[in-house]
């Protein structure tokens, strides 16, 4: 096992409390994972997601990235501020 990251495919720990274990998944693979997992072994129920301290981390990148967070940003109308 080398540490070189695979900052490529992002991989997002999942926790299941009911089996006690926590995976890596990448990113594109997680719902899917989690979805796979609790129909198999938890009969459907929702007992594996995401490690809440990573949604939450998550969740604010993609609403950094989205600009949600810069709702108040000051709208500059003027143009007149060429180079
Ligand atoms: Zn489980």
């Amino acid at each position: 096992m080398t540490a070189a990251s695979d900052s490529d495919d992002p991989r997002v720990p999942i926790v299941c409390p009911d089996c006690e274990t926590t995976s890596r998944i990448p990113l594109s693979d997680v719902a899917d994972t989690i979805e796979r997992h609790n129909e198999q072994l938890h009969d459907g129920e929702d007992v594996a997601a995401v490690d809440p301290d990573i949604v939450e981390r998550i969740a604010d990148l993609a609403a950094t990235d989205l600009g949600l967070l810069e709702d108040s940003e000051p709208e500059s109308e003027s143009d007149s501020e060429a180079a």
